[in-house]
């Protein structure tokens, strides 16, 4: 397994402002009525215990009406929302940034459908560049910011594995990629969560996330038709483990 190049800041004090951020409406959903958020699709707010909570999700793109997934709008959402909450909202910078979302799984790892992840690093596994520096900066691997005493404590309270949660641009996986994630044992493949990694790390920000298994990378059912059948189960069982997540990590 390869060391990750950077680190985020620990959870070190009581996080009382939270920016969640979610990258699919479907996923969004459960998650704001199980926390009761109010708010617009794209912009909800609540409290979870002592913490404020705002949930972010990417509008839908305006040409096609699909979310707006992946690690390019993932950046672009995140590193805007942090200047308006900064700047200009009254509402403040947060103290932690969390992502919950859909992922695929791995077979070979022991992992099954709805199974949770909580990523202790994440990379983009789709980034190839062989020069120096410059690779470390593109594949971005990046230490999250929840120590190992808090990813064992969570990882039994929520009945979640610990380990990578790897990010690239595509849904399905190159053969390359696959013999990659074994070599990396990879626990998750997502879209979005090392790009949000990029925009912390910028912003001096610490970030968690957790991971719902909603199709299987290496198992011969496409990946697409996993995901469509199990996206409504998966996303409920990460609304039903948010308020527990997010009560742990704001005490
Ligand atoms: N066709 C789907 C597109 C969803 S893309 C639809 O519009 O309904 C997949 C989303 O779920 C991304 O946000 C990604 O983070 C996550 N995801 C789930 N399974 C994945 C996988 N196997 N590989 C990469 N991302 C995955």
């Amino acid at each position: 397994m390869t060391s990750h190049a950077f680190a985020l800041p620990l959870i070190r004090r009581p996080m009382r402002r939270v920016l969640l951020f979610v990258a699919m409406h479907s996923e969004a959903e459960p998650i704001a009525r199980a926390l009761s958020l109010r708010g617009s699709p794209s912009l909800r707010h609540g409290t979870v215990g002592d913490a404020e909570i705002q949930l972010l999700t990417p509008t839908l793109d305006a040409v096609t009406g699909v979310d707006s997934i992946g690690p390019v709008h993932a950046a672009a959402a995140l590193a805007s929302m942090l200047g308006f909450l900064t700047h200009a909202s009254g509402v403040g910078r947060p103290d932690l940034v969390v992502n919950l979302g859909t992922a695929g799984g791995f077979q070979a790892q022991g992992l099954g459908i709805a199974d949770l992840v909580l990523a202790r690093d994440t990379m983009f596994h789709d980034a190839r560049v062989p020069l120096p520096g410059y690779e470390a900066v593109a594949r971005a691997h990046t230490r999250l910011s929840l120590d190992e005493a808090q990813l064992a404590s969570l990882a039994t309270r929520l009945n979640a594995r610990v380990g990578l949660a790897s990010t690239g641009s595509s849904l399905d996986a190159t053969t390359d990629e696959l013999a990659q994630f074994a070599a990396h044992q990879t626990l998750a493949k997502d879209m979005e969560l090392a790009a949000l990694a990029v925009v912390c790390r910028a912003h001096d920000l610490p970030l968690i996330a957790l991971k719902g298994i909603t199709d299987l990378v290496d198992h011969h059912e496409p990946t697409h038709e996993a995901f469509l059948r199990n996206l409504k189960h998966t996303s409920d069982r990460l609304a039903a483990v948010a308020a527990p997540f997010l009560e742990f990590v704001t005490h």
